[in-house]
């Protein structure tokens, strides 16, 4: 099998638990399969590269700052190699420009284009274990770019969809995908498997297991995805195609994030057109917006709420404020202490009832709800951001999820 190995910055976070990484990779290598492997940089090190950069200037150069925090996927990229090495086994390293991987020149937030996957076959075919900084690739021009925080799980699932390769492992410092997060909730659920659909409605609301962008990737080309710990052994969580077990389950688990603020601009022209007059320069600046509600006024005026980033607060309030003068809005106001919530399940799609029971019980706790958004497997509310345990836990319990609960077919 061709296996695309990711290990994450706690995973390699000194060189004793490296030499435990290369030991499982070796492992692996001795069983006949391929092996590449994408890793993070050393626990801490991205930070700490922003922070250095950021003493400096709040804002450093855009272009600077990835050539900067780039090097931390180097570091550990190159040691792994040297690692194996010592251990016995050929491996050659790989930085993102050397594949290359090529990306979109927005820096900080650069997507991956294409990957030319020829060098790494090559070295493969030699039976060399191949390593590739994560995180990284390189414009057309050839400048360096960053895929955004947590890009190595990006890095990861398009190599193995160039590659086609048979399975990708994630190895991280929890055991898998659980049913709300372990540290709030004790009876917490680890669950065997989940479909990429509900896992992308869990990563884009909050579960911080794996980065929203690689579970998109992952569904679309059908890279079989697993998560698991890398200091413990166990099964950890599959990631598939949905079957008719996950239909059978309601609420596959509970997520929240506090990563979000609102952003509200009120009394501005209700007429085609405003929409985009907002949202276009929130987009041209690589923001993403998630929630948005709009309510139209009687006095033939609107009200906009949306969520976006927290990290991008301050610079979409600007740019509201700005679209607010040209449109001649009455008020742009925003609220960055505020958290989302929201239960997630296939069974969603096939079964009433579950917003009554999450409304209930946030009301039966006195959660007042601020902004509402569903999809067809997901229910998400925003509440004060000082309630998110409260409101996680008593939803883990009013659904039941410390215990596998099947829907009852009733006939
Ligand atoms: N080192 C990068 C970060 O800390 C990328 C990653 O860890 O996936 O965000
Ligand atoms: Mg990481």
């Amino acid at each position: 099998m061709l296996i695309v190995q990711k290990y994450g910055g706690t995973s390699v976070a000194n060189l004793e638990r490296m030499r435990a990484v290369a030991e499982r990779i070796i492992k692996y290598k001795k069983e006949g399969h391929d092996i590449v492997v994408v890793v993070s940089a050393m626990a801490g090190e991205t930070d700490r590269l922003i922070h250095l950069a950021k003493q400096i200037i709040s804002n450093p150069p855009p272009r600077e700052l990835d050539l900067l925090i780039s090097t931390g996927e180097q570091i550990s990229s190159a040691l792994l190699s040297i690692m194996l090495y010592s251990l016995g086994y050929p491996s050659i390293s790989f930085l993102g420009f050397q594949i290359p991987i090529y990306t979109t020149d927005l820096f900080n937030k650069a997507r991956i284009k294409e990957i030319k996957g020829e060098k790494i076959k090559n070295e493969l075919y030699q039976g060399k274990i191949v390593v590739v900084a994560g995180f990284q690739g390189v414009t057309e021009k050839g400048d360096i770019t960053t895929l955004g925080r947590g890009g190595s799980d990006t890095t990861a699932v398009a190599l193995a969809a160039a590659l086609k390769a048979d399975l990708c492992e994630i190895y991280t410092d929890v055991e898998g995908v659980y049913t709300a997060d372990p540290r709030i909730v004790r009876n917490a659920r680890k669950l065997k498997k989940i479909s990429y659909e509900e896992m992308l409605e869990m990563a884009s609301s909050g579960a911080k297991v794996l980065e929203m962008r690689s579970v998109e990737l992952a569904m679309i080309y059908k890279v079989p995805l697993i998560v698991k710990s890398s200091f413990i052994n166990s099964e950890g969580t599959l990631i598939t195609e949905e079957d008719e077990e996950m239909e059978k389950v309601l609420v596959s688990g509970i997520t929240y994030s506090r990563n979000e603020a609102r952003i509200s601009i009120y009394g501005v022209p209700d007429r085609p057109g405003v929409a985009a007059q907002i949202f276009g320069p929130i987009g041209e600046n690589g923001i993403i917006v998630d929630m948005i509600i709009q309510t139209a006024r009687p006095d033939g005026k609107a009200d906009l709420s949306f969520t976006v980033p927290r990290t991008d607060y301050k610079q979409t309030l600007e740019i509201i404020k700005e679209v607010g003068k040209t449109l001649g809005a009455e008020k742009v106001e925003g609220d960055d202490k505020i958290a989302k919530v929201s239960i997630v399940g296939a069974g969603m799609r096939t079964h009433s009832g579950v917003a009554t029971k999450m409304f209930s019980t946030l009301a039966k706790h006195n959660i007042n709800i601020m902004m509402i958004s569903t999809s067809e497997i997901k229910l998400s509310c925003v509440i004060d951001e000082k309630y998110t345990e409260l409101a996680v836990r008593a939803l883990h319990e009013a659904f039941q999820l410390e215990n596998e609960v099947y829907i009852k077919e009733e006939n």
